[in-house]
Order: structure tokens, then C-alpha cells, then sequence
């Protein structure tokens, strides 16, 4: 009797077994961008149908600046129990070396979830600026006389990745302009206060058939089935410009397994909501197929584009300090 005692009494102090309970109280999502902007829109369809699996709130909080390292920053140090979450994008692999005083080791922060979308990039301007085309664009930028602005949401963001490899690629210097996120680089497009941006086709898909921006070329193989009048950028003449820009989510590393893989499960219950996969659609966003949605395969695309992208940044030099 006393024994069993003993027992009932170690079952109440150790409680339910971690995870199981997991969540009771509303989750935070860091994202490392402004609102309005691609990884902004990921993070509330993917919090939304997710909220729904765990039958808790997601919330999110926007903080963008510093290319996304300032979030990722303080991704990294959360308590590591479930309660606060990352989605961010190929920029938290290619931090990693462009800046070379990191707060975190990228490698060995965070706790992969698993992978959400991938989309493509696509090369846009204010509606009213001149050239007609890719080739036409390439060569207005490379007349001297030619001072053009390009948005990005700073050194580490994708929108500064593909700007970079299209400067590289075409061998042309661009001012560019940093922001907390596309989404405010996407008013001043639309405002025609600065002229050019590389934005994911999250973001630029509704201001394109809107016909309030103009595209020139998206960074796929082939054209996308939600723009089928604009180019892809080697049918544009920029042979082999292609681009994917996956996003993911990540939580702290220490994180319980148990909760991990209660997030991963309920992520892959989310991605295939019919709703969320018409709503990512119309915004030219891929859903990740389902073994892809696992903490090993993000954490497999997370290190693998670290070594992807570490040579190609040495050999630019474009450091952020
Ligand atoms: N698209 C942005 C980037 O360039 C960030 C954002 O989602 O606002 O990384």
C-alpha cells in the first residue's frame, strides 16, 4: 500500500508526460520581417490552420531589421519550451556567413520543425519605369547615367540574396535601399518611390496582375501557372537565374522532442488544408511536400544551405560588418 503510495504520489510530480499537454496557452511565432510582407503572410496562413490542429492561438510578432538576425537572435535565446517559435526563410542559412559576428551559431541554435513553402523570386519595378523588358532593364542599369534605387529588407533577406546574384550575374552595381521587410519595400513600389525590387512572388503576385508593379522575370524553370504572361529569367535572356526561397519553422534549441514532433505533426495536418493550400496558391506559393514538413528534413536544408551559399557570399565580399 505504501509503495503503491509512493508511486501515485512521483506520477503527480513528474504530471503529464512532456508533450502531451503541450500547448495550454497561446504560442509565439517570431518572424523576422515587417507585416505585409511574404514571411509575414507564410507565418499567419501557417499559424492560423496550425492554431486550429493544436487547439491554441498563434500568435505573431513582427520584427524585422538587421536582415532578420535581430529576431533570429532572440529565436535563439526563447525558453526553449514551445512557447516561442521562428519562421524565417533561406536568409537564416546565408546570415551565417555574411555576418561574421553572429550572436547564435546558426548550425546548432534552433531545433528544426520542418519546412512550410518554397516559392519563387521575381524581378519587378514601379509601374511606370521604363524599360520593357529583362534585357531591356539589364541595359538601361549599365549606362553610366543610370541611377536606379532596389528595396530589399536588408543584408541577410532574401530579397537582398536575389539582388546580389542578379548584380553578380549581370555584373551591374544597384543602390540599394534596406527595410524591415518587402512589404514596406512593396508600398514604395507601388508609390514609385524607389524603382526596382527581387521580391518573392508571395508578395509581388496580386500588385502584378494588378498591374500596380511590373515584372520582368520570375527565377523559376519554368514560367508559374498564377503569372503565366511574365518570363522566366533565362527565357528573359539571364541563362540559369534561378532562385527558390523556402521558409521553415524552428524552435529553440532544447526544446523537448516530444514537442517538437507535436508541432511538426500538427504543421503537416495544416499543409494539407485545402483552404491553406488555395490560399498559397493564389500567392504563387508552394506548399512543402509532407516529408519535407519534419524537423530532419529542415534541419537537412538548413545546413545544407549553409554550405550552399558560404562560398558564393566569400567570393562577392559583400559582408554586413
Ligand atoms: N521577402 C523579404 C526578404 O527579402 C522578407 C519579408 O518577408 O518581408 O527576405
Amino acid at each position: 500500500m505504501r509503495h503503491l503510495m509512493a508511486t501515485a504520489a512521483l506520477l503527480l510530480t513528474l504530471g503529464p508526460a512532456v508533450g502531451q499537454e503541450y500547448p495550454t496557452k497561446p504560442i509565439n511565432i517570431i518572424v523576422p520581417a515587417a507585416a505585409g510582407g511574404p514571411t509575414d503572410a507564410i507565418s499567419r496562413v501557417t499559424a492560423g490552420a496550425m492554431s486550429k490542429v493544436l487547439g491554441q492561438q498563434m500568435t505573431i510578432e513582427n520584427m524585422g531589421g538587421a536582415g532578420g538576425t535581430l529576431a533570429t537572435a532572440r529565436a535563439a535565446r526563447a525558453e526553449p519550451d514551445g512557447y516561442t517559435l521562428l519562421i524565417y526563410h533561406v536568409g537564416l542559412a546565408t546570415a551565417q556567413t555574411l555576418y561574421r559576428n553572429l550572436p547564435y551559431d546558426t548550425r546548432t541554435a534552433f531545433a528544426p520543425v520542418g519546412l512550410i513553402t518554397d516559392a519563387a523570386m521575381t524581378v519587378v519595378a514601379r509601374s511606370d519605369y521604363q524599360p520593357a523588358t529583362l534585357m531591356d532593364l539589364i541595359e538601361h542599369l549599365r549606362k553610366p547615367a543610370t541611377k536606379a534605387s532596389m528595396g530589399n529588407a536588408g543584408v541577410g533577406s532574401a530579397s537582398h540574396l536575389c539582388g546580389m546574384l542578379f548584380q553578380s550575374e549581370t555584373k551591374i552595381q544597384i543602390t540599394t535601399v534596406p527595410y524591415r521587410g518587402t512589404g514596406p519595400v512593396m508600398n514604395d513600389l507601388i508609390g514609385k518611390q524607389i524603382d526596382l525590387s527581387c521580391d518573392q512572388a508571395t508578395n509581388t503576385t496580386p500588385q502584378i496582375l494588378g498591374k500596380q508593379i511590373k515584372a520582368y522575370a520570375v527565377t523559376t524553370k519554368t514560367r508559374l501557372k498564377s503569372l503565366p504572361d511574365v518570363p522566366t529569367a533565362d527565357e528573359a535572356g539571364l541563362k540559369g537565374f534561378e532562385l527558390g526561397v523556402w521558409h521553415g519553422m524552428f524552435a529553440p534549441k532544447g526544446t523537448p522532442p516530444a514537442i517538437v514532433q507535436k508541432l511538426a505533426a500538427a504543421l503537416r495536418t495544416a499543409l494539407k488544408e485545402p483552404d491553406l493550400i488555395k490560399r498559397f496558391s493564389d500567392i504563387s506559393t508552394d506548399v512543402q511536400p509532407q516529408d519535407r514538413a519534419t524537423p530532419e528534413a529542415a534541419q537537412k536544408m538548413l545546413l545544407g544551405e549553409i554550405d550552399r551559399w558560404a562560398p558564393i557570399i566569400k567570393a562577392s565580399g559583400q559582408y554586413a560588418d
